[in-house]
């Protein structure tokens, strides 16, 4: 018997897929931009004891002061800038595309970028306009003022360093486009720990700018925390969307504890920056793979002389899971592959080899 709800829900759901993740077990797993180290025994057995104080019958604390000067004085900005907390930072994507939806707003982002930007206008029935990038995903600056100027778009998305292509843009360029913009812009900084620039300090000078990070790259992918930095009075108006206690204890306590031993996780960031110029430098080495310059913690490249879909399936079939992009506009034969450790790194670059001469 058919369930009869199913046709209250919007059309457009049936097409939509949901998020796909695949199975890694027993793979080297470098798809998904994870930290791969582990906390040494020490340091565990402390987090346990902080988490050992959680009061799990209450409610989490609903707008934890507290973490946000913590957080602040970590990451800035310095200014009396606002800070809101989310589920990941997918979630705040999903907060300000919310934010924006009335008839005839509209999104504009650029391509190849983060694909949850269009996914959540989709979900939310915004349009996204996409402008792609350059040739060497390079901002296009002239195509991106362009699309503001025509569409007037109440959020632009701006990744910095990018996703999947792993760039900084050119900053003037980013600045232009900033400039234009009458909405909301975005600038995603998820990678930023990786990175040798951001816009942090920018925030006070241009209030419909807002910053986007995450602790989920840097090593704190499974607690599911993310922020966003601005304004205090748009971000105030933001504020009233969220859902409460929308961040759970363990996660508080943990993004405590985390910034009260934040040296481990710059450390593990310094090495895995050591350990990407050693990836990049192998895979230049290889006959036929081309890297692009990366500010993340993973590498883009693009395959010269065979097809990205058969180097992926020799890889899984190595056991090494990657990420194949070569389906995404403006990333024809491209694979990308996150920093992982030195021998994580050294078994992909032997099945790599393996998979490009057999
Ligand atoms: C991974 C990623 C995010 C999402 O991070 P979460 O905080 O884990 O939801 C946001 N933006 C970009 C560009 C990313 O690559």
């Amino acid at each position: 018997m058919s369930n009869t709800a199913l046709s209250r829900l919007r059309p457009e759901i049936s097409k939509l897929h949901a998020y796909a993740v695949p199975d890694a077990d027993g793979f080297v797993k470098l798809d998904a931009m994870e930290n791969p180290y582990k906390w040494p025994e020490g340091m565990r057995s402390l987090w346990l004891d902080y988490l050992g104080d959680a009061q799990v019958n209450r409610y989490p604390e609903p707008n934890p002061e507290k973490l946000k000067k913590k957080l602040q004085s970590q990451f800035g900005p310095s200014s009396e800038c606002e800070i809101l907390f989310g589920n990941g930072s997918d979630e705040l994507i999903q907060l300000l595309v919310i934010a924006i939806a009335k008839p005839g707003a509209s999104i504009v982002t650029v391509s190849p970028s983060f694909s949850m930007y269009q996914m959540i206008a989709e979900f939310i029935g915004i349009d996204c306009h996409v402008v792609p990038l350059t040739e060497d995903y390079e901002l296009n600056v002239d195509a991106t003022i362009e699309a503001i100027n025509q569409y007037d778009p109440s959020l632009v998305f701006l990744a910095y360093p990018n996703n999947p292509t792993g760039n900084l843009w050119d900053r003037s360029d980013v600045n232009k486009v900033v400039q234009t913009c009458q909405g909301i812009v975005v600038i995603d900084e998820a990678y930023g720990p990786f990175a040798s620039d951001s816009f942090t300090e920018e925030l006070k000078n241009i209030p419909n700018m807002v910053l986007l990070r995450t602790a989920s790259k840097i090593g704190l992918a499974g607690i599911r925390f993310g922020w966003l930095a601005g304004d205090a009075e748009l971000l105030n108006e933001l504020n009233k969307l969220r859902l409460p206690y929308n961040i759970n204890s363990l996660t508080q306590l943990t993004v405590e504890f985390a910034l009260d031993n934040f040296q481990m996780f710059e450390e593990q960031a310094k090495i895995i920056q050591v350990s990407r110029a050693e990836l990049f430098k192998n895979l230049s080495s290889m006959k036929n793979v081309h890297p692009y310059k990366s500010e993340a913690n993973f590498i883009l490249f693009k395959l010269l002389s065979m097809n990205a879909n058969d180097v992926f399936k020799r890889l899984l079939d190595q056991k090494v899971l990657i990420k194949n992009v070569s389906q995404q506009e403006g990333l024809s034969q491209c694979l990308r592959v996150t920093v992982g450790t030195e021998e994580e790194n050294n078994q992909f670059c032997k099945a790599l080899e393996q998979a490009l001469v057999s």
